[in-house]
């Protein structure tokens, strides 16, 4: 068998059969494996190769490209990070707009926040989306909130028509910068970004490992901090089957009234803790809390020297 990176079934059974094995040339010289206990759909959209099998140990797996987007058993810990960090960063978030994201964990989350009213968003792949709702219902929930307005296409072309200063907060849950989300990882993305922000607004980028794209992780930060005059931060979360094992965010703050993301100020414990019908019917935070948001922004020594050139 040759392997071919980036094409989802020719990932399965190359390396042990039976194991769907994630090998990109994003990380070469190694590859996580998950056992396969039976594939469930694979199709081509426009835009991607969209596989979903059922794993051994790890529920369901959704794969694009030939690389593991999200897991039953973990997506917890990604979807949870991504949307808290910054929305419990900032007093009362009303307006938020997700970029990408279009298996629905992200709006699941951000739905939990009784503040936001309105939450767009803006995934260019239908097929994701088609899929989410019919293997990843605990995942896909978050389109059944009533606040979520849902636009497909491509989120930088989204983001340059959106009135100057509307949004509280902008969460780009993307893929890996190469295809459709690369564009996702530059610098006039990033300032529409921060046109779209009022002042003192946030956004949180999916960005990278540190054990795998540390240079990647540099040019993000050196374009943020060029293009948002708040803070620009980075923080980490664990993910078992993202490759190393963890993801990170970048969370940057536009200029306005101060964000400090290591303190963050809205905690959303609040609605665990309630006593409501409403909010026990809610499905609990697996991953989150206040702890784990201070915590995230912790770096090893490595990645601080690295940040800290800028
Ligand atoms: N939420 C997932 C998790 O739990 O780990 C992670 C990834 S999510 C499925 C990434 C999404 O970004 C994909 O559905 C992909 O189609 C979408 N995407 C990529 N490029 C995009 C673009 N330019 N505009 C909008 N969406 C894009």
């Amino acid at each position: 068998d040759t392997i071919k990176p980036g094409s989802g079934r020719a990932n399965i059974s190359t390396i042990v059969p039976g194991w769907f094995s994630e090998v990109s040339e994003m990380w070469p010289g190694e590859a996580h494996s998950l056992q396969v206990e039976k594939i469930l759909f694979e199709g081509k959209s426009d835009f991607q190769d969209v596989l979903v099998f059922q794993s051994a140990t790890y529920g369901k797996v959704l794969v694009l490209d030939g690389v593991i987007q999200l897991t039953e058993r973990d997506e917890c810990a990604y979807q949870e990070m991504i949307s808290h960090l910054p929305l419990c960063s900032i007093p009362n978030p009303k307006r938020v707009l997700v970029i990408g994201g279009g298996d629905g964990g992200v709006l699941r989350e951000v739905a939990r926040h009784k503040s936001v009213e309105q939450i767009d968003i803006c995934e260019i792949d239908k097929m994701v989306i088609d899929v989410a709702k019919q293997f990843f219902p605990d995942v896909a929930v978050g389109y059944d909130d009533p606040r979520v307005k849902l636009f497909v296409g491509d989120g930088a072309a989204f983001l340059r028509d959106v009135p100057e200063g509307f949004y509280d907060a902008v969460i780009v849950d993307s893929s890996d910068p190469v295809g459709p989300a690369q564009q996702l990882f530059e610098k006039p993305f990033f300032e529409s970004l921060a046109r779209a922000l009022r002042p003192g607004g946030v956004v949180c980028t999916q960005a990278e490992s540190i054990w795998l794209h540390m240079h990647i992780i540099q040019d993000i930060f050196a374009a943020c901090k060029q293009t948002f005059k708040g803070s620009v931060n980075y923080a980490w979360t664990s993910v078992p089957t993202y490759p190393s094992g963890v993801i990170g965010f970048m969370l940057c703050s536009t200029e306005g009234p101060e964000v400090n993301f290591l303190e963050p100020v809205n905690p959303i414990e609040i609605v665990e803790d309630s006593n409501s019908e409403e909010d026990k019917k809610s499905r609990p935070l697996k991953y989150y809390n206040s702890q784990m948001h201070k915590a995230a922004f912790c770096l090893p020594q490595f990645a601080r020297k690295a940040l800290d050139a800028y």
